[in-house]
């Protein structure tokens, strides 16, 4: 009669098995349709529940069994030493399957705790980077208004002391003053170009797809010239097989030459120094990285905020980096900067790449249309 219940409950054991994974298929198809959404009230089942408290007690009665088969059953010693047996027996199985279980919910645990470490840095990155255009975009504002205000009168004043720096009539020292105030009236022209540039009131020329290994050779090419007896160099290590992307080169150069002037000034200031340029494909991006071995950031989180500047005055706006952040969001990519470990400053571009160029190979079919990326900070 002993071996009837032990039969029935083995053959339930195998029945839990096969409910259980039907259950969890269940579960997975019901979390899918619930998506992601957050207020989804999810309880544990009550049959969970029970079949995680049947299982508890299940392995727990077994020490009671044994010592009643020992102890306090009155059956000829063989039918005991059996159910000893089998009571031992038991063991091995159930606490494996307990083992099983804490192992499997270990991982879920771990899984779920990386997937919400995941979605918290997303946020913030994404906090981020609405924080950082709605800043860019209020002052751009401001700033496009005043410098269109200036831009005018501006406009006169250079014109008419060009005209009187160019009058023969006029004495040697009229025009030596008339020359002093087209010369300001230049390197003011020039700070307003910024300022609407940084406002995005140029307009951009037409985008066509352009391979980025050439503008970024040009670009270190242009600044190499006047590097002679500086101490410093410039290394261009252009990836193979980078495909194109679509983008105004024109603005491109003016990026890479602005990253790559002020990680100049930055190696210059300690002395000399190397930065090196290097071109990649990733995920449907093309990289592009500027490291140097300067002193570094001082606050990477402020780099990109107009007037933002370290340079004693007359050597910087502030407004380089901020006009890149915003010529690098126009053409659908992402800029950022940080310091390296081992010192110096990184600035790093994601541009996304034409998808009909990416070079045809199985490890390149990843994402070419990841959704539009974060402009971050
Ligand atoms: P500006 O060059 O007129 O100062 P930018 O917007 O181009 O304006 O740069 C802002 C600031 O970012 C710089 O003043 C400097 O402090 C910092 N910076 C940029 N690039 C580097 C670099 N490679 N190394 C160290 N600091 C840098």
């Amino acid at each position: 009669m002993y071996d009837l219940p032990l039969l029935i409950s083995f053959l339930w054991m195998g029945t839990a098995g096969i409910l259980a994974s039907q259950n969890r298929a269940e579960d997975t198809k019901l979390a899918s349709q619930a998506g992601n959404d957050s207020s989804a009230n999810h309880k544990p089942a009550k049959e969970t529940i029970w079949a995680s408290s049947l299982a508890r007690a299940a392995l727990l009665s077994l020490p009671f069994i044994g010592f009643w088969a020992l102890e306090i059953s009155q059956a000829p010693p063989e039918v005991r030493q059996f159910r000893i047996l089998v009571t031992l027996g038991a063991v091995l199985p159930l606490g494996s399957l307990a083992f099983l279980r804490h192992e499997l919910l270990d991982r879920e645990r771990l899984r779920l705790l990386r997937a919400s470490q995941e979605s918290i840095d997303n946020l913030k990155r994404l906090q981020m980077q609405f924080v950082q255009s709605e800043k860019l975009a209020s002052i751009g504002q401001l700033v496009g208004g005043a410098a269109h205000e200036i831009n005018n009168p501006l406009t006169a004043i250079l014109g008419y002391s060009e005209l009187l720096a160019e009058d023969l009539s006029l004495g040697e020292k009229t025009r030596g003053l008339a020359e002093k105030i087209r010369e300001q009236a230049r390197r003011t022209k020039t700070l307003v170009n910024n300022l609407l540039s940084f406002a995005r009131q140029v307009p951009s020329e037409q985008r066509s797809p352009v391979d980025i290994n050439t503008i970024v050779n040009t670009s270190a090419q242009f600044r190499r010239f006047d590097l002679r007896g500086k101490n410093i160099r410039i290394e261009v290590q252009t990836g193979a097989g980078v495909p194109e992307v679509r983008a105004d080169m024109n603005q491109l150069l003016q990026v890479f030459s602005n990253i790559i002037n002020n990680a100049v000034y930055a190696m210059q200031e300690a002395g000399g120094g190397t930065l090196t340029v290097r071109t990649l494909f990733e995920k449907g991006n093309v990289v592009i990285l500027f490291s140097d071995t300067g002193p570094g950031l001082r606050d990477p989180r402020l780099v990109f905020d107009p007037f933002y500047t370290t340079k004693p005055v007359g050597k910087g706006t502030g407004l380089g980096l901020s006009i890149c952040y915003g010529l690098i969001q126009d053409q659908g990519g992402q800029i950022s900067c940080y310091n390296r470990p081992e010192g110096g400053a990184t600035f790093r571009i994601e541009l996304p790449a034409v998808p009909s160029a990416f070079p045809f190979s199985p490890r390149s079919v990843v994402s070419p249309s990841r959704n539009n990326p974060a402009k971050i900070a």
